[in-house]
């Protein structure tokens, strides 16, 4: 079975929604860089401090920044029988450093889910994403709502919210800078041969259906 797993994908092509399942189902820590960053800043560390600023404009905290923080989380004992990296690597650089990183841990990443939705779909799904600010959990406003208005269905939380960044203004630079990112790591995975690609517009539950498949 595959258990060194990255999950992959413009913003909005449901790593997150995708990363609840898998990590229930298979009993792996998910690993966000995102989900990192936004818990700095909530808790007001240097980390959040110094995140914060790119996060507001759509652009990528710097490399040094994030490849130190996935380092240190690695490292951690819940991950010896495997992970979900989510939202990591997004460069290149970041790549090398998780080549690296895997290495000096004596792992090697199993498979890459890629997670392909095309820019219309994503504007529509980040314009309508709803988060429990509570258990992290994902709804849409349309797609995927919570079965009672407003209540978490995985916590009871009402503390539903929508991302800042999630505004049309910045979702416009968070996809640009994005696919420019994606391409050579989308090659370089290609070419280790442990990509797998998969249509993320077919529903929530059969991409899901996929991705078990892959994981076998
Ligand atoms: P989404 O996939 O929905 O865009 P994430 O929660 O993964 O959102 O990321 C939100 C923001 O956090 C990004 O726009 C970026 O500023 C920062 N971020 C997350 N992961 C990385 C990363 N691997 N490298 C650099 N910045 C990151
Ligand atoms: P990412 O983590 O890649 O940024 P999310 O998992 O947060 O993406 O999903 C973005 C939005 O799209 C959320 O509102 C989510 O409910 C919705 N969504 C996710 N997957 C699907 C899908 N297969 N079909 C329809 N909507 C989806
Ligand atoms: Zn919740």
């Amino acid at each position: 079975m595959n258990k060194n797993l990255i999950i992959t994908g413009l913003p909005g092509a449901g790593k997150g929604t995708q990363a609840e399942r898998i990590v229930e189902t298979y009993n792996i820590p998910h690993i966000s860089t995102g989900d990192m960053f936004r818990a700095a800043i909530k808790n007001q560390t240097a980390l959040g401090l110094e995140a914060k600023a790119y996060m507001d404009q759509g652009n990528l905290v710097p490399d040094e920044v994030t490849n130190g923080i996935v380092k240190e989380r690695l490292a951690e004992d819940d991950t010896k029988n495997g992970f979900l990296l989510d939202g990591f690597p997004r460069t290149m650089d970041q790549a090398q450093a998780l080549e690296q990183i895997m290495v000096e841990l004596d792992r090697k990443i199993d498979a890459v889910i890629n997670i392909e939705v095309n820019t219309d779909v994503i504007k529509a799904r980040l314009s309508g994403r709803v988060i429990c600010r509570n258990c992290g959990a994902t709804y849409h406003k349309l797609n995927h709502p919570p079965k009672v208005d407003g209540v978490c269905d995985r916590c009871g939380s009402t503390d539903l919210y929508q991302r800042e960044d999630d505004k049309p203004e910045t979702v416009e630079n968070r996809i640009r800078v994005n696919q420019e990112q994606s391409q050579p790591i989308i090659k370089f995975y290609g070419d280790k041969g442990i990509l797998h690609t998969v249509d993320g517009e077919i529903g929530i539950e059969n991409v899901f259906t996929e991705i078990q498949n892959i994981i076998g």
